[in-house]
């Protein structure tokens, strides 16, 4: 039973979007497909820095569990949490497919940064700050929960008329990456205003990476253009 206290920062509207296309989640051609093909680039940067293998991992709104899966693959010790219960089960489901180990659970991060403070060494929260109604919190929960020198990943989205274009206007009316009504441009975060969030819950900001998609040859990449997506990586003190 989830403690209403921690089900605050939550819109039931993102839950309600999320649940409907939980049976697509593992379609690599279907809604999901965008994090499909981010998921080698984020998954290497983050490998990268972090060092995955026997690392305690959790991955805050894992959905499906298209990360959290490959976190594990890399031989991290992966617990996946979210507040959609299908999504979860999907995420459950596919363990069977892949055969790979991830401890899934439904509870509000919050809540579990309650429950076992600094009990992580890496914390990753892909694609879900835009979508939660008071970011700080979801910022202050991953700080809680990651031990002391561990790392915390985030990847959002930029908020400048660009990234309405391209993310929202782009992807979602006219190259149809996504469903419509999937982002909420008032709730892109800047990468300051990120920053500065990380750094009222006690996380250093150490780097940060862009996502570019390039609609000619329909392929993702890392580089300096953090103007639409991003991943920052953070460090506690
Ligand atoms: N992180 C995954 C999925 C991103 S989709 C990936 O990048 O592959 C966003 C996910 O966040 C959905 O699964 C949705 O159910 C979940 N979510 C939305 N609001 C949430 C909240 N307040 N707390 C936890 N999870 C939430």
């Amino acid at each position: 039973m989830l403690n209403p206290e921690f089900m605050i920062n939550v819109d039931p509207l993102e839950l309600e979007k999320f649940s409907q296309l939980a049976s697509r989640w593992w379609d690599p051609g279907a809604e999901f497909k965008p994090l499909h093909d981010i998921n080698p680039l984020r998954l290497e940067w983050i490998d990268g820095i972090a060092g995955l293998r026997g690392k305690r991992v959790l991955d805050v709104g894992c959905g499906g569990g298209i990360l959290a899966e490959s976190m594990a693959a890399r031989g991290a010790g992966v617990t996946g949490i979210d507040l959609a219960d299908k999504p979860l089960k999907v995420a459950q489901l596919h363990l069977l497919e892949s055969g790979l180990p991830v401890d899934y659970r439904l509870i509000a991060p919050e809540a579990l940064a309650a429950e076992t403070p600094a009990s992580f060494d890496v914390v990753t929260c892909m694609e879900l700050v835009e979508h939660v109604p008071d970011p700080a919190s979801l910022v202050q929960a991953c700080a809680d929960l990651v031990q002391p020198d561990g790392r915390v990943f985030f990847s959002t989205i930029n908020r400048n008329l660009k990234s309405y274009l391209l993310a929202v206007v782009g992807a979602e009316y006219v190259l149809r990456l996504l469903p419509r009504g999937t982002h909420d441009y008032a709730r892109f975060i800047k990468p300051s205003e990120l920053a500065t969030l990380c750094r009222s819950a006690g996380l250093q900001v150490a780097d940060m990476t862009g996502m570019t998609y390039n609609p000619l040859t329909k392929t993702y990449s890392l580089g300096s253009d953090t103007d639409v997506n991003y991943i920052l990586h953070a460090r506690k003190a």
